[in-house]
């Protein structure tokens, strides 16, 4: 959003890394049986989470004792639903994807996935089953498909179709090179839109039970926009998704919006309820719609 962020989203690259490289040597999931449609949530390994019901229970949080930053959370996300997060910048949205991910601990109450303590999950199958795309992708140098798969063995074949999942794929059919074109660090070859789509294909490789979106901001043309909302209808089809939403015309699909102010959830509901009930949902979409205005 901000300069103030970058320390969080730079340890969440790095986190990334770290990741791709812990999960190397296993292989994380059985993309080999082909008699399977690839994105089945069947293929799941025991112990990791299955449905994705996702609860806060009165959650409090501070970075810093003395600034709390989450005051009290209550909410319940069903399985298969998505939900928006919206508010101001510094609301304290990125924070809540942050504890579902387990980068920080509540300081009060609770987390729960799938009725279990958050605690109780294995930090590998956190990682395979909760999937997350950050606003501005952290691309390496090498192709395409090395930043699909990372450092998971997987077949060239499973690349593909994460791609196509996508839709990347057509973008790539215009390129002489298709999956084996170069990228450059930060992936200054590709476009915002793409990369972004290089994100969510990495991300879908891994048939995450929830996924966790932080859309991005940067302006991108009306084709790739198109390319991106289609994905998202796709990706976010059959698991819990939670988006951070910073244009609230892409929000209003969702099942139910949250409106954060100062770590506190001050409306929820559907975009229709919320803006019938004329606050601050409504007067952020009016402002949004005549000014621009971009909020966290
Ligand atoms: P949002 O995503 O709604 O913009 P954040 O969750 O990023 O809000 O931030 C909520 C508050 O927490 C802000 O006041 C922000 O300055 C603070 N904050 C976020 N990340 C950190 C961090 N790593 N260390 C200290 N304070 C942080």
């Amino acid at each position: 959003v901000d300069r103030m962020f970058e320390p969080v989203n730079e340890m969440m690259f790095s986190l990334t890394f770290l990741q791709g490289a812990l999960v190397a040597g296993e292989r994380v999931f059985g993309l080999l049986d082909h008699e399977e449609p690839f994105f089945k949530p069947e293929r799941l390994a025991p112990g990791g989470i299955r449905e994705g019901r996702i609860e806060f229970r009165d959650v409090s949080f501070a970075y810093d004792p003395a600034h709390p930053v989450l005051d009290g959370v209550t909410f319940t996300v069903e399985p298969g639903q998505t939900v928006a997060l919206v508010g101001p910048t510094g609301a304290g949205k990125s924070t809540i994807a942050g504890l579902i991910l387990r980068f920080y601990r509540p300081t009060a109450g609770e987390i729960r996935i799938d009725g279990r303590p958050l605690d109780d999950y294995d930090e590998a199958v956190l990682r395979r089953d909760v999937g997350y795309v950050l606003q501005e992708p952290f691309l390496f140098g090498g192709d395409v498909a090395f930043n699909i798969r990372l450092y998971d063995d997987v077949p060239e074949e499973a690349v593909a179709q994460a791609a196509a999942f996508v839709g990347l794929d057509r973008r790539l059919a215009r390129l002489p090179e298709g999956l084996r074109t170069p990228v450059m660090e930060r992936g200054a070859a590709l476009s915002a839109g793409e990369r972004q789509l290089v994100a969510f294909a990495r991300v879908m490789l891994r048939n995450p039970k929830i996924l966790i979106l932080d859309e991005a901001t940067a302006s991108v043309d009306s084709e790739t926009e198109a390319l991106i909302e289609e994905a998202l209808a796709r990706m976010r089809r059959d698991r819990t998704t939670i988006i951070i939403a910073h244009r609230l015309s892409t929000i209003q699909k969702a099942d139910r919006i949250f409106v954060l102010s100062r770590g506190r959830i001050v409306e929820a509901g559907t975009h229709e309820t919320l803006m019938a009930k004329g606050g601050l949902y409504a007067t952020m979409v009016r402002l949004q719609t005549e000014g621009e205005a971009d909020f966290g």
